[in-house]
């Protein structure tokens, strides 16, 4: 197997030199690695691949604290432990402190090969599928067309960001982003067209924003991008830059075509009013807002300007609208 690493774990000498002898003798491995110390076990799990450790078991071993500190973690949990020992105390010791095999040091070599070379199978599977199932939770929150966040995971960061809200009592914020009159340019250009255009203003919009950013497609031509611990006029910083990236995208792509334009709906929310549903309604109602005062803007949702009666009211943004680039 390629690159296949034996980790040994043996208090002396003449068994550390025993179990080398015995895991090259087996030919299944390319690395065999004695430590000095469990910590360096610990050390080497970090950066390197491991595919095995075996260990030299004694008649006094009871406890190994090691071997607890494998089994807490999930990503080491089920990697091949082997218990070598020297009588049949050992042998039961090795199976009472977790190894997932224990033999004797005498072993046959035949015996031992056929032996890891079992538990090299499985682990091997494991880690297949564990990669396959890492591949799947994130094809289940990627959106297929411009590989940002799909609904799922805006679902559940907005609600993640609400709770990091109650609790740091930092506000946390939300772009609403609609491209403008996006029909008109799949009836002119075509639908291929236009998700080629919609995959270019995910980029822009990836692009714009900041590492702790969610950026999300929250549905058809509408992205949403929440920003934990943000107050609103960083929000505005954000969609000033979109609009900007957006405007480029469009010199570079559509020339003598429609402009690509995006209208943009900000909401904040703090400690008191954390709640999403609340936070999406107001960032629509902006967004809607935004279109109404002639698309290419943003507008920002204003708590204070609710009076009785009137159940959302807005800022207006004049510093924020854009004419043309
Ligand atoms: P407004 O400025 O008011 O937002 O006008 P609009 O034309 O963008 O709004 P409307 O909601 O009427 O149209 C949205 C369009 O987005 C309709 C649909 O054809 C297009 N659309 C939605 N999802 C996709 C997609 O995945 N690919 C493409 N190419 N078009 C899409
Ligand atoms: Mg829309
Ligand atoms: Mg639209």
């Amino acid at each position: 197997m390629m690159n296949t690493t034996a980790l040994i774990i043996a208090n002396d000498k003449t068994k550390k030199t025993q179990l080398i002898n015995h895991l090259s003798a087996t030919g299944l491995f390319k690395q065999i690695k004695p430590l000095g110390s469990s910590a360096a076990l610990f050390q080497h799990l970090k950066s390197k691949r491991t595919d095995m450790v075996c260990w030299a078991v004694e008649r006094k071993n009871r406890k190994a604290n090691w071997i607890s500190k494998l089994h807490s973690d999930e990503q080491w949990h089920d990697l091949p432990l082997i218990a070598f020992a020297e009588d049949q105390q050992g042998l039961i010791n090795g199976f009472n402190l977790g190894a997932s095999d224990s033999v004797h040091v005498e072993i046959d070599s035949t015996e031992l090969s056929a032996r890891m070379n079992r538990h090299l199978e499985r682990w091997q599977r494991l880690l297949e599928l564990r990669q396959s199932k890492e591949q799947l939770q994130k094809m289940a929150l990627t959106d297929p067309l411009t590989k940002l966040g799909n609904r799922a995971t805006f679902d559940m960061s907005i609600k993640q960001a609400a709770a990091c809200t109650q609790r740091s009592g930092s506000p946390y914020s939300l772009l609403m982003i609609d491209l403008d009159h996006f029909k008109n340019f799949n009836d002119n250009y075509g639908h291929q067209t236009g998700d080629t255009v919609l995959r270019s203003v995910a980029d822009a919009i990836r692009y714009s924003a900041r590492d702790a950013d969610i950026c999300c497609r929250y549905g058809g031509e509408e992205f949403a991008v929440i920003l934990p611990d943000t107050k609103a006029n960083n929000a505005e910083v954000l969609a000033e830059r979109i609009h900007k990236q957006v405007a480029k995208v469009s010199r570079k792509q559509t020339s003598g075509r429609m402009p690509i334009t995006v209208s943009i709906g900000i909401s904040c929310a703090n400690r008191n009013d954390v709640h999403p549903t609340q936070l999406i309604e107001e960032a629509d109602q902006a967004l809607y807002l935004a279109k109404d005062n002639g698309r290419n803007r943003t507008e920002t949702w204003q708590p204070d300007y609710v009076s009785p009666g009137v159940q959302f009211s807005y800022n207006s943004s004049p510093q924020l609208a854009f004419g043309t680039y």
